[in-house]
């Protein structure tokens, strides 16, 4: 899972914030903590995301972390953490004794004793012998593993490092070191992947049997292998309609195997939903550490440069806005769509005033009647059919 990022905050800056009573009504709740592990083995063929393969970086990155924990750790509101979340890159690459060094300098620098969850992703092909018996033991209890897909011919295509064999015995080594609460990741909309080979994919992932689902449509990024193979015209991108077959196919297999679908991309069994995602989602504080980790505070985002060298070598390396009203507005807008529950008026009334309660019911009035919003009691929000197109109709209720 990737985040968003940002620079230090000025004592100044933290003085008006911290005077501001919408800052504290936004900022009622314990916060999360995402750390950013920059490596991989190799870069798959549709990743834009930064990371390095420079591995012999390890130790003198976990330093830095150490330092950039130090220099932030009040930054978070008072009291104890409820979620990290060990994202990447590849948080797999990390020996044992690495994971428990920075599980340890979270604990030094922040209150876990109320950590809801602790997540940590897993790339298939890191999993050996007992990495994962040693993972439970320094306090991960879900894992995210990055499956993609369980056909061969995707996987390769994606530039994976795993096969089908190597996810499958990734999850059933997950459920022997006694992971109950995992988290599998699919990509579709891949290139020449029919309705047929999508919907026997999904079989599989249900028989799986995992709690919780996390489902990406593929999207070719400028700069990568896969943008290059598109260009050379030896791969064409799927079409509106394949792509919409394919997410009505997802909603609806997913649906019937008693999965919630709470998120444009996220499905869990009852009681599995993330906490960690579900919190930015909720537009609540969070601090990102490691390069290219974001943070926001209810009032500011910040993001950490892109460069693990940069980052080992310290100095400013962090950059950030402030977020002006209507920034905030549409910020919140946007990640409230996203989920089942939409827009609640009261909050948005609560946070924003009458008026921009007003304008956002006018616009949304506008949406019910074309068929693309529901309205239910005090909540909008956007049914299934529309949410692959959500983007268009979030766009339409923004505060321009
Ligand atoms: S393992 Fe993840 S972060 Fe690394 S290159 Fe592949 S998709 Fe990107």
């Amino acid at each position: 899972m990737k985040n968003d990022d940002h620079g230090p905050i000025c004592a100044a800056t933290r003085f008006s914030v911290a005077c501001d009573p919408l800052f504290f009504t936004t900022l009622r709740t314990v916060a999360g903590i995402y750390i950013h592990i920059p490596f991989c083995k190799r870069k798959c063929n549709y990743c834009d995301f930064y990371s390095c393969t420079s591995l012999e970086l390890a130790e003198p990155f976990l330093s830095a972390l150490e330092r950039e924990m130090e220099l932030r750790r009040e930054e978070l509101p008072v009291g104890p953490i409820a979620t990290l979340y060990i994202g990447g890159g590849t948080p797999s690459l990390l020996t044992p004794v690495q994971a428990d060094r920075l599980i340890g300098a979270v604990g030094r620098h922040w209150d876990c004793s109320a950590l809801r969850e602790t997540t940590m992703e897993v790339n298939p092909d890191d999993v050996r012998g007992d990495y994962l018996e040693q993972i439970a033991r320094l306090g991960v209890d879900r894992l995210s593993i990055g499956l993609q897909s369980l056909v061969d011919g995707d996987l390769q295509l994606l530039g994976r490092r795993h096969d089908t064999a190597k996810a499958l015995a990734a999850v059933a080594a997950a459920r022997r070191a006694g992971f109950d609460n995992l988290s599998v990741d699919l990509i579709y909309g891949i290139p020449g992947m029919s309705l047929a080979r999508w919907g026997d994919n999904l079989r599989r992932v249900v028989d799986l049997d995992a709690p919780h689902i996390s489902a990406y449509h593929l999207s070719v990024e400028e700069g990568t292998p896969l943008a290059s193979m598109v260009r050379r015209g030896e791969l064409t991108e799927v079409d509106e309609d394949q792509s919409g077959e394919q997410f009505d196919l997802l909603c609806r297999t997913l649906g019937e195997a008693g999965y919630e679908h709470y998120e444009i991309s996220s499905f869990a069994r009852p009681g599995f939903r993330a906490v960690h995602n579900s919190a930015y989602w909720s537009g609540e504080p969070y601090l990102g550490l490691g390069p290219s980790a974001h943070s926001y505070d209810g009032r500011r985002r910040s993001w950490n440069v892109a460069s693990t060298e940069g980052y080992i070598e310290g100095g400013d390396i962090r950059q950030g806005e402030e977020l002006g009203e209507r920034e905030r507005y549409n910020e919140y807008v946007m990640t409230a769509l996203r989920r089942i529950e939409g827009v609640d008026m009261a909050t948005l009334r609560r946070l924003f005033g009458p008026r921009q309660a007003s304008y956002f019911e006018r616009c949304a009035t506008e949406q019910v009647q074309k068929g693309r919003l529901l309205r239910g009691g005090d909540n909008y929000r956007i049914d299934e059919p529309n949410m692959l197109v959500s983007n268009e109709i979030i766009a339409s209720l923004f505060s321009i």
